[in-house]
């Protein structure tokens, strides 16, 4: 079957209005460390799955899977030790206030979870987030989507800490953070007025969604103490910015900010579902007292092996110190491009997490989304699978398997210094 016949029967079977990457889309049939490959044999670097985070199709990882689910693999409700023996290391990579977990199979599920414990902890059911949002698709949790600053029941939205385009010019980062926490405040207080108990904060810990902004330093530590003096709770999600993808373990870290909750979801399993949703002990068994949780494919001994894999290979190939030697690297580069093509508006980002903003041109900074989908297009036809993202969708995302490498960096960097000089000439 070709590309059309593949799409044709998609539709006929999975309904229309699936979402599809590039025109014409990919048809992926293998994959390996950082490279992909489509039913012709064309090889791909896959620049931006962030899930199988040790690689596609990580031999240790699939072993580990294999081996438990040849052995035994039943739900919570039977005593098991791989899960705990997974919950203690998980555990002990985070900050000292983390001390239980709940598992998971999805990150939506872990935010549910999370924004549940945070009701129950404080009587509350107003969550403050950023207006450029998005930490899952249920009904609770899909509230935070893209939330308008105000109108939504029990959701505000304050604005993205984001310098590159600022409330107003010449702002100290100073006076640019304290602008910013005026509007978490205002968040907060506008629940007052209209007569909503606070609940608390849900963002990811880098706000890589929002589009990966510099937030001005401070910013996030402060927003935690906000959220905290009005009785909220503290919910980082990791989902993106967890396990190495910065260089650090935790997006948390990056940006100083402590949790009270904290969700991890795609690489924790590498591809396999599964989630995580740990807290204040506190939290945890109000919680667990509060609903009796049971999910039936978490916590089993399957999701404790994969888990374990995956940290194994993490810790055991040096990941962090990796993604910090390619992810400088790529960087620099992008860099060194961006002088010599004004559509590059900003390159941001940190370890193999970066995006580059594409404008029309660099003095009005106004988002060019076309211009984006179309260098991802023009990249993919080089081989390198990037998609564009953002809030205005105009921020071409590298966001690769964290095995990807400088030789793989060096090769996308010629390819994208071509296609920028090209958008430029054009
Ligand atoms: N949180 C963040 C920050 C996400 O980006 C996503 C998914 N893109 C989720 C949560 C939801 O995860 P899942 O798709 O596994 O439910």
């Amino acid at each position: 079957m070709n590309v059309d016949e593949i799409v044709a029967r998609r539709n006929r079977l999975l309904g229309r209005g699936t979402t599809l990457f590039y025109d014409p889309p990919v048809h992926l049939v293998r994959g390996e460390g950082a490279s992909v490959w489509d039913a012709d044999g064309r090889r791909y670097v896959d620049m931006y799955n962030n899930i199988p985070v040790v690689g596609h199709c990580n031999p240790r990882v699939v072993d580990a899977l294999e081996r438990q689910a040849r052995t035994h693999s039943t739900h919570s409700r039977y005593l098991d030790e791989v899960i705990l023996d997974y919950a203690e290391r998980l555990l002990a990579l985070h900050a000292g206030p983390i001390e239980n977990v709940v598992f998971t199979c999805t990150g939506t599920e872990a935010n549910e979870v999370a924004m549940q414990m945070a009701r129950m902890a404080t009587g509350g059911r107003g969550f403050i987030t950023t207006t450029g949002a998005y930490h899952g698709h249920s009904d609770l949790v899909g509230a935070l989507t893209d939330a308008p600053p105000r109108g939504r029941a029990n959701v505000n939205a304050f604005a993205i800490p984001d310098p590159y385009r600022p409330p107003a010019e010449g702002l100290s980062p100073q006076q640019l953070r304290d602008a910013y926490l005026a509007g978490v405040t205002a968040a907060i207080d506008d629940f007052a007025a209209a007569g909503v108990p606070f609940a608390g904060m849900l963002v990811c810990s880098i706000l890589a969604n929002e589009g990966l902004p510099d937030i001005p330093p401070g910013f996030m530590g402060e927003a935690a103490a906000l959220v905290r003096e009005a009785g909220g709770v503290v919910i980082l999600d990791e989902v993106q910015a967890g396990f190495c993808r910065t260089g650090s373990w935790w997006g948390y870290q990056v940006t100083e900010v402590e949790p009270d909750i904290v969700t991890m979801g795609k690489p924790i399993g590498n591809g396999y579902p599964l989630g995580a949703c740990a807290g204040r002990r506190d939290l945890v068994e109000r919680f667990r007292a509060e609903t009796g949780y049971f999910n039936t494919f978490s916590s089993t001994p399957v999701h404790g092996a994969v888990g374990m894999a995956v940290l194994d290979e993490l810790e055991e190939r040096g990941i962090a110190a990796h993604v910090q030697d390619v992810g400088a690297h790529l960087l620099r580069g992008l860099e060194a491009i961006a002088p010599s093509c004004d559509r590059i508006g900003d390159v941001r980002g940190r370890g193999l997490f970066l995006g580059i903003e594409w404008v029309v041109d660099r003095e009005s900074r106004a988002p060019d989304s076309a211009g984006a989908a179309a260098v991802c297009n023009a990249l993919r036809d080089r081989g390198f699978l990037t998609a564009p993202a953002g809030p205005n969708h105009n921020q071409v995302k590298i966001r690769p398997p964290l095995v990807f490498d400088r030789a793989m960096a060096d090769a996308f960097l010629e390819a994208f210094a071509d296609i920028a000089v090209g958008a430029r000439a054009a």
